[in-house]
C-alpha cells in the first residue's frame, strides 16, 4: 500500500476536523460533463460546481492560459484528483487544467447584480497559478523556480467581466506544480481536496469560506473551552491528574483542528510552520491520550507503554525540529503504524476495564465503539469508493465526549464517596466526643458521677424545683481519719475503701437520688423531693451500716466511719450555697467528734452565722 493510502487510514483518526470543513458545503450537481459546460445567470447566483473533468497536460507554456488555445487534443483528468503516484518529472511537476464554461444570458453579461462573479478554488498540491480569459487571478504558493508550497488554501478568485468572451465563453486555467519529487511520490500531487466552484464573489466567501469553515471553529473553541475548564480543575486541585491530561488532550485536538482550517491563515505565519505545528501536534497526540484513558481508567502505565509514548514525543521534537517537510513525509508512515496498535490496546483497556466493573470503562468503551464504526465508514470510502458520508467528525465526538463524560462521573463518584467517608468519619467523632463527656463526668476510681457531672445534674433538679416541684436534700459525707488507712496500709486500701463505701452507699439509696464523688474521700448525695429531716434519717441509716460494718482488706478487718453534713435546698438560692451549708454542718459534725450527722437546720450556730471557713471542696 502507497503512503497516500496509508494516509487515508491514519490521519483521519485526528484529522476528522478536516472533515468538518467540508461540512454543510452545497455541491450543485454536475456530473462528468467533459466539455463546455452550460450555465446561465441565473444559476450562477445560486453556485454552480466546477467539480468534474477538465482538460489535463502536463507541462508549462504561459500560451496555455489563452482563451483561444485549442486543448481539445488535451487529457481528461478529474478536479479534485490526485496525480499518479510520481507525477510528471519529465515536466518539471508541472501541468496545466483548463475549462471552458458557456455562459447562457438572455441579454449581455454585464454586472452580476450587487456580486462579482468569482471562483472558489479548492486545496492544491503544491502551488499554483489560476487564470479566467487568459488574466491572472491570483494563486497560492510559488511556482518553480521559487517553488514554495501552500496547498492547504481555500480563496475565491474575482473574475474581471472582461474575462468573458462576447459569446459567453468563459475559459479557467490551472498552472499546477506538484511539490518537490519526495512529495509527489509519496502523496500525489493536483487539486486533492474541497470544492471548485463558480459563483457570486460575496456569496462564495461566506458560504465558501466562512460557512464551511464554522463548524470546525466553533468545535475548535469548545474543545480549547473543554481542556482550558479542565486545566483549571487541575490548578485547583492538583491531585486530579487525569483533568490535566484530559485538559492538555482538548488543547492539542483544538490545536490540530484549528492547523485542519481555512482560520489559522488569520496567523501570519509561514505555511512550513503551519506544517510543522499539525504534525507536532498530531505525533503528540497518542502519548497524551495513554495519559489521560490510562489515568480515567485507572490503569498503570508500564514502562513499555510509556517507551511507546517516549517515541510518539521523539517523532514530534522530529518535524518540528528538522526543517523542510521531507520529515513529514518520512515519518508519517511510522506514525501511522504505530497508532494501529494503539488503538487496539485503548480498546482492549476499555473492554477488560468493563469486564472487571469499572463504571467509566462502559461509557469510554461505547465512545471508542463509535469511533471504531465511524474509521470502519470512512476507510472504505477511501479504501472501497464506497458512496457514503464521512462519519468520522462524529466518531470523534464521540471518544472526546464519552471520556469527558467519564471524568465527570469519576469525579461525581469520588465526590459522594468523600461525602461519605466524611459522614463515617463525623459520626466517629460525636460517638468519641459522647464518649469523653461521659468519661468527663464520671469519677475512674468508683465509677460514680464526679463533682462536674454531680453539679450538671443537680442544675436539672434546680429546675424541676423551680418548676413548682419538692425542694430537695444534700448530704455531704467524708470519711473520718482516712489519711490514716493510706498511711498505714498503702494507697491500695484507700482505694479499696473508697470503691467499697462506694458500693454501700449505692445500695441503700432510692433509684431517683444522685450519688457522686465530691472530691478525695467525701461523697455527695442529692436526694429529690426530700427535706432536710428526711435527709437525716436516710444519712443516719448510712452511718450506722457503714460504721457497723468491717471492710476486709487482704487479711485485715477495718471499721470505717463517716461523718454527714445535710442542708435542703432553697428556691432562689444557688447550688453552690447548698453546697456550703452542707459542708458547713459537715464541719460542725467533724469539730463535734465524727462519726455523725449534722443537719444544717438543726444546729442554730449555723442557722444564724455562716460558715466562716467557707466552701472548700477539696
Ligand atoms: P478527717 O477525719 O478530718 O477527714 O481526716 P482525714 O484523714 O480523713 O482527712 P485528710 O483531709 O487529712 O486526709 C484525706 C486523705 O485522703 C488525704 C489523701 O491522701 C487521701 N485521698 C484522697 N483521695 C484519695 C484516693 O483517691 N485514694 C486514696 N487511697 N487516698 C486518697
Ligand atoms: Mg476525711
Ligand atoms: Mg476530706
Amino acid at each position: 500500500m502507497t503512503l497516500p493510502r496509508l494516509r487515508g487510514a491514519f490521519v483521519w483518526v485526528l484529522g476528522a476536523l478536516i472533515m468538518l470543513t467540508s461540512m454543510g458545503f452545497h455541491q450543485a450537481a454536475f456530473g462528468q460533463v467533459s466539455h463546455e459546460p452550460r450555465v446561465s445567470i441565473s444559476d450562477l447566483q445560486k453556485q454552480f460546481s466546477l467539480s468534474g473533468t477538465w482538460r489535463f497536460k502536463a507541462g508549462d507554456d504561459a500560451a496555455w492560459a489563452a482563451p483561444g488555445f485549442d486543448d481539445s487534443l488535451w487529457d481528461s483528468k478529474p478536479i479534485p484528483g490526485r496525480w499518479p503516484s510520481g507525477g510528471y518529472p519529465e515536466s518539471g511537476q508541472i501541468g496545466w487544467y483548463r475549462l471552458t464554461v458557456k455562459l447562457l444570458s438572455d441579454g449581455g453579461f454585464g454586472p452580476l447584480d450587487d456580486s462579482h462573479l468569482a471562483m472558489l478554488a479548492g486545496k492544491i498540491t503544491s502551488a499554483f497559478e489560476v487564470y479566467a480569459g487568459g488574466h491572472l487571478l491570483g494563486g497560492a504558493g510559488k511556482l518553480p523556480p521559487f517553488a514554495v508550497s501552500d496547498y492547504d488554501r481555500v480563496q475565491v478568485f474575482q473574475i474581471p467581466e472582461s474575462a468573458i468572451m462576447p459569446d459567453g465563453r468563459l475559459v479557467l486555467a490551472l498552472r499546477v506544480w506538484g511539490g518537490d519529487s519526495t512529495l509527489v511520490n509519496s502523496w500525489g500531487a493536483g487539486p486533492y481536496q474541497s470544492s471548485f466552484v463558480l459563483g457570486g464573489h460575496e456569496d462564495l466567501m461566506f458560504s465558501g469560506l466562512v460557512l464551511t469553515q464554522l463548524p470546525a471553529l466553533l468545535i475548535g473553541v469548545l474543545f480549547l473551552g473543554f481542556g482550558i475548564y479542565h486545566l483549571y480543575l487541575y490548578r485547583r486541585n492538583p491531585q486530579l491528574s487525569t483533568c490535566l491530561w484530559f485538559g492538555i488532550m482538548a488543547i492539542n485536538v483544538a490545536v490540530y483542528g484549528f492547523m485542519l482550517t481555512q482560520w489559522k491563515y488569520g496567523f501570519d505565519f509561514s505555511f512550513i510552520t503551519f506544517k510543522k505545528i499539525e504534525f507536532g501536534s498530531l505525533y503528540v497526540f497518542p502519548a497524551v491520550v495513554i495519559q489521560a484513558l490510562w489515568g480515567l481508567l485507572d490503569a498503570k502505565i508500564e514502562r513499555w507503554l510509556k517507551g511507546y509514548q517516549v517515541i510518539f514525543l521523539l517523532l514530534a521534537a522530529l518535524v518540528v525540529s528538522i526543517p523542510g517537510m521531507d520529515i513529514h513525509v518520512a515519518t508519517l508512515g511510522i506514525f501511522q503504524l504505530l497508532t494501529l496498535p494503539l488503538m487496539a490496546l485503548m480498546a482492549v483497556l476499555a473492554f477488560r476495564k468493563l469486564r472487571d466493573g469499572n463504571k467509566e470503562a462502559r461509557t469510554v468503551f461505547f465512545g471508542l465503539l463509535i469511533f471504531a464504526a465511524t474509521c470502519i465508514n470512512d476507510l472504505l470510502i477511501d479504501l472501497a469508493q464506497v458512496d457514503t458520508r464521512r462519519l468520522m467528525p462524529f466518531g470523534f465526538f464521540a471518544i472526546l465526549i464519552s471520556m469527558g463524560v467519564s471524568l465527570a462521573n469519576k469525579f461525581t463518584a469520588s465526590l459522594s464517596q468523600l461525602e461519605r467517608e466524611v459522614a463515617e468519619r463525623t459520626f466517629e467523632l460525636s460517638a468519641a466526643n459522647e464518649r469523653l463527656e461521659k468519661v468527663a463526668r464520671m469519677d475512674p476510681l468508683t465509677k460514680i458521677l464526679n463533682r462536674r457531672g454531680f453539679a450538671d445534674q443537680a442544675q436539672g433538679e434546680i429546675r424541676r424545683v423551680f418548676r413548682g416541684g419538692k425542694p430537695f436534700s444534700l448530704v455531704l459525707m467524708d470519711i473520718d481519719h482516712f489519711k490514716q488507712f493510706n498511711d498505714t496500709y498503702g494507697h491500695g486500701c484507700g482505694d479499696h475503701i473508697l470503691m467499697r463505701v462506694t458500693a454501700m452507699l449505692r445500695e441503700r439509696i432510692r433509684d431517683v437520688d444522685r450519688i457522686a464523688r465530691w472530691g478525695g474521700e467525701e461523697f455527695i448525695l442529692l436526694l429529690p423531693e426530700t427535706d432536710e429531716a428526711a435527709a437525716g434519717v436516710l444519712a443516719e441509716k448510712l452511718r450506722v451500716a457503714v460504721s457497723e460494718n468491717y471492710f476486709e482488706y487482704e487479711d485485715k478487718r477495718l471499721a470505717i466511719a463517716l461523718t454527714f453534713g445535710v442542708s435542703v435546698y432553697r428556691k432562689g438560692d444557688s447550688f453552690d450555697a447548698c453546697v456550703v451549708r452542707a459542708d458547713a454542718a459537715m464541719y460542725h459534725g467533724k469539730e463535734t467528734g465524727r462519726n455523725k450527722v449534722v443537719l444544717h437546720g438543726g444546729v442554730d450556730s449555723l442557722r444564724l452565722n455562716h460558715p466562716t471557713h467557707g466552701f472548700n471542696p477539696q
